[in-house]
């Protein structure tokens, strides 16, 4: 089975792969045989062609994943956990030539497409396991003879909308567990990277022997989104909508779900701040920071951006942070000494210098970076942010962090739970205990203490508070995407007030 469908040549004389999407176990041309360019972020050259669906494209994948569901259910364990196995063997096998694909078509780095590769592998390895978890418990009854009782069921066909920055771990993250808790899945990937966050799941999972329709990839163009999500959602087949991506686009999903009484888990964005104590060694501190902020050029959404510094250290970490920033290499994703490589798009680009220059106007001062060439942004710093400049509160996916000195530690948790957003925050401190206690008063989904912002391990609940949305990974996650049902048996009569 293959995604190729022809070569193309771009204006480069080089070749341009075209992909088909995916449904019911077979590639598909879109109904009018339409297709869209994706580009690389560094080059801007031209990367593949991709099948531009629309609804009727969803509606067959929708139809073809609720045809599958009840086969897939009723598989036996032993059979969903040999399968998840064989995926993970084949994302080792073809590891490098999937980093490839990933760092052209999302200008990661080739550290950063491994490090994905290799956490997609740890997804597939243990979801092999979560397929053995039970299925039910018993449930104590104060009535006499009853057998009551708890079981976990799918609840059908789960929409997983993913987004571009981590487009490996985040589209693997948001389908192995639906699977594994026995859904079907439609994935709808992000138009800026079709390919790593869509229809590498659906090549790998076709050569593992998944059957068809228990995973369907619908692609498409910039501006269809929505149209395909309005597809989900006048579905009564599709019963959860499991979004990763901005606040801006959860906010209309959440809401057009409750509407329609589906269910949704909305991993959003995040406002992400590193603590630095003056305890701490600087020179560590230093390099966490520079990790947390400009790791994949800030487009993470556990990406550091604000360092809240105790003010006795303050210069003395500034001084060396922007010694640190300005050495940073910068360029092509695919040299591999590059830390910090090219925004997804000129939009984002000119997101993140409008930002930094409104910071500007309004009094902030650029320590260190500021400048851009091509699409790579070079990693910023900045201070005297005032608060009312839109990238002291609002995600900005760039490497510019804004430094911020603090009287101490508790200022610093007031500082943090001041943004609406929840999702990382890192404490660094000598005093691992201290940094434990602390972690008690922080609003956010996780707490890292003496570790950078930015962390992911494939068991552990990854996941947001407030603006930052609901739901967590791993085993945590499964009940999103199950049903409890009460089974509840007696033998012989139950005591009624009817005679
Ligand atoms: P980002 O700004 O990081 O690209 P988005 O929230 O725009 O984040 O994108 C994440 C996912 O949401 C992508 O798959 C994108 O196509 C999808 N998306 C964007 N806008 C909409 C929308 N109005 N309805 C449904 N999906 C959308």
């Amino acid at each position: 089975m293959t995604t190729t469908e022809r070569d193309d040549t771009d204006a480069t004389n080089q070749k341009v792969k075209t992909y088909q999407y995916f449904t019911n176990g077979e590639w598909r041309h879109a109904n009018d045989a339409s297709t869209f360019e994706v580009y690389e972020p560094f080059s801007r050259a031209v990367f593949a062609n991709v099948a531009n669906c629309g609804r009727a494209e969803t509606k067959d994948a929708i139809k073809a994943a609720t045809s599958a569901f009840l086969k897939w259910a009723e598989l036996t364990s032993d059979v969903k956990s040999a399968l998840f196995l064989k995926a993970a063997s084949i994302v080792d096998r073809r590891r490098d030539e999937f980093s490839q694909i990933l760092a052209r078509e999302t200008g990661c780095t080739i550290f950063f497409a491994h490090f994905q590769q290799d956490l997609v592998k740890k997804y597939l390895e243990q979801a092999a396991g979560w397929v053995y978890l039970p299925k039910g418990e018993i449930i104590q009854s104060d009535v006499p003879g009853t057998y009551s009782s708890v079981v976990r069921r799918p609840i059908g066909v789960v929409a997983c909308l993913t987004p571009w920055n981590g487009a490996s771990v985040l589209v693997w993250r948001s389908v192995v567990l639906p699977l594994s808790a026995g859904n079907t899945v439609v994935v709808k990937p992000s138009e800026e990277a079709p390919i790593s966050a869509g229809l590498l799941v659906a090549e790998v999972t076709a050569e593992a022997g998944f059957p068809p329709g228990v995973i369907n990839v619908v692609t498409h163009a910039a501006g269809q989104a929505a149209t395909i999500a309005d597809e989900f959602f006048r579905s009564p087949d599709v019963r959860c909508i499991n979004f990763t991506g901005s606040v801006k686009t959860g906010r209309i999903l959440a809401e057009r779900a409750g509407r329609e009484l589906k269910r949704s888990v909305m991993e959003l964005g995040g406002y992400n701040a590193l603590i630095v104590l003056a305890d701490v060694d600087l020179d560590y501190a230093v390099r966490v920071a520079a990790f947390s902020a400009f790791f994949h050029q800030g487009q993470i959404c556990m990406s550091a951006r604000k360092i809240l510094v105790q003010r006795d250290v303050y210069d003395e970490f500034l001084t060396r942070f922007i010694d640190k920033t300005n050495a940073l290499p910068m360029g092509d994703p695919e040299d591999a000494a590059t830390i910090v490589g090219p925004l997804i798009n000129p939009q984002a680009l000119a997101t993140v210098t409008e930002r930094v220059r409104e910071a500007v106007d309004k009094g902030a001062r650029i320590v260190a970076g500021g400048g851009w060439t091509g699409q790579v942004h070079e990693p910023t710093i900045l201070i005297d942010v005032p608060a009312d400049a839109t990238i002291a509160f609002e995600e900005t996916f760039g490497p510019v962090v804004i430094v911020q000195p603090v009287d101490d530690a508790l200022e610093a948790v007031d500082v943090v739970n001041s943004s609406m957003y929840g999702l990382s925050t890192a404490i660094l401190c000598a005093d691992t205990f201290h940094g434990i206690e602390l972690a008690a008063y922080v609003k956010s989904g996780a707490v890292h203490i003496n570790i950078p912002t930015v962390d992911d391990e494939v068991q552990a609940p990854i996941g947001g508070v407030r603006d930052s949305g609901w739901g967590r990974t791993g085993t945590y996650g499964l009940q999103d995407f199950s049903d409890y049902v009460w089974i509840n048996a007696q033998s012989g009569e139950r005591h009624l007030p009817i005679k």
